[in-house]
């Protein structure tokens, strides 16, 4: 077998890949002078909203900043507990914790997203909302989740960075609970030139709320400042380059759901490795595939194995679910998870990977479990 390079990810193909066309958004908004606020990001969110079908979106600074201003938004008080998934970022639990809220971690399932039966075990007299995390671009089981939210009277706000166009019974990510968040990070699956998200609601007044955060607290209309407001804006140059790439977005998610198939079909029967479910293995789900994230025996041995090789990989979040981070002073143990976090393990997933990538890394790791 001959060597290749298969990095993790390419952060310079985000940009080189239409370069030229880069540079002459870059150009038309410079000239105009268009940097904040403008009609560019007014498109955006329209454009935005109608890819989702959520009733309103706004441009935010990132997806951590829009998980924020969506909590202070709800109301989330001092004292509230959030429940969360713990295999998430660290962000969505800092969101939670600069909304004043206590984070309460949650184990995940098989599919490594947040397990309702641990949201259940959690919920007390003090718990206000529920923020599943719509992990490696796939949606939770949202009707599990709202029973859950409707018995306990609880909101829902979703962590849904991961996640765009990703769907439960055909409706999007992002639209289920009071609010949610978007990411357009650099490697995120619609990835601006630098930080970048969105913040999506169908209510009218959690939109007149987040509108007023993002922007300082100002009313639009009469400029009176209303509230004590943050500045979490999307750049408008952002903004215009993201119109642009959401354009072609579903290139983007059909190469992936392709690139996820050929994983399957060629490791599909290792039997030291899980896979994660299949593109349309499940009529419930539509995938996106923002990571393809594998379980492994001899998870480290293999990391070593493949990087030897030339394959890059990643364990999410430097290899701890966040309940794990014990500066943050967290007192729990989540069982499933923690095994979890010894054996997960993120294959090369993004838009500069070839079928022959994909074939290289498959034959390596056959390699290694000696299943040729
Ligand atoms: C990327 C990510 C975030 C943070 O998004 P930013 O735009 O970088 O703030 C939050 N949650 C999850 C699950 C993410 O993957």
């Amino acid at each position: 077998m001959k060597n290749r390079s298969v990095p993790f990810f390419n952060y310079s193909h985000v940009f080189v890949s239409q370069e030229e066309q880069f540079l002459s958004i870059v150009q038309d908004v410079g000239r105009r002078g268009a940097f904040i606020m403008q009609k560019d990001l007014l498109d955006f969110e329209r454009n935005l909203a109608e890819y989702t079908g959520a009733q309103y979106t706004l441009g935010v600074s990132n997806a951590t900043d829009g998980l924020h201003i969506a909590l202070r938004a709800a109301g989330i008080a001092p004292g509230d507990e959030v429940i969360f998934s713990s295999h998430t970022m660290a962000a969505t639990a800092a969101a939670i914790h600069y909304a004043s809220a206590v984070p309460v971690p949650a184990e995940c399932g098989p599919d490594h997203l947040i397990d309702p039966k641990s949201v259940a075990s959690l919920v007390t007299s003090k718990t206000k909302a529920i923020m599943p995390t719509q992990l490696n671009g796939r949606t939770c089981d949202m009707d599990a989740l709202q029973a859950l939210a409707d018995e306990h009277d609880l909101l829902i706000i979703e962590d849904a960075a991961q996640a765009l166009g990703s769907k439960f019974k055909g409706k999007m990510a992002g639209t289920f609970g009071l609010a949610s968040a978007i990411s357009f990070y650099p490697a995120k699956t619609l990835g601006c030139l630098g930080d970048g998200g969105a913040v999506l609601t169908n209510d009218p007044h959690m939109y007149e709320m987040m509108k007023l955060y993002r922007d300082h607290g100002r009313d639009e209309e009469t400029g009176d400042v209303v509230i004590w407001g943050l500045n979490t804006r999307l750049d408008n140059l952002q903004a215009a380059i993201l119109d642009y790439k959401l354009a072609q977005y579903d290139d983007e998610v059909n190469h992936r759901r392709g690139l996820a198939a050929s994983y399957q079909e060629r490791l599909g029967d290792v039997k030291e490795l899980v896979l994660p479910p299949a593109p349309d293995s499940d009529p419930n789900h539509y995938d996106i595939f923002q990571n393809y994230e594998i379980e492994a025996e001899r998870r480290d041995e293999l990391k070593v194995y493949l990087k030897e090789r030339g394959i890059g990989t990643l364990i999410q979040w430097g290899g701890k679910a966040v309940h794990q981070f014990e500066k943050l002073g967290f007192d729990v143990s989540l069982p499933y998870t923690e095994r979890m976090f010894t054996r997960c393990l993120m294959l090369p997933m993004n838009r500069s990977l070839s079928n022959d990538d994909v074939a290289y890394v498959c034959a390596v790791i056959r390699e290694f479990y000696g299943s040729n």
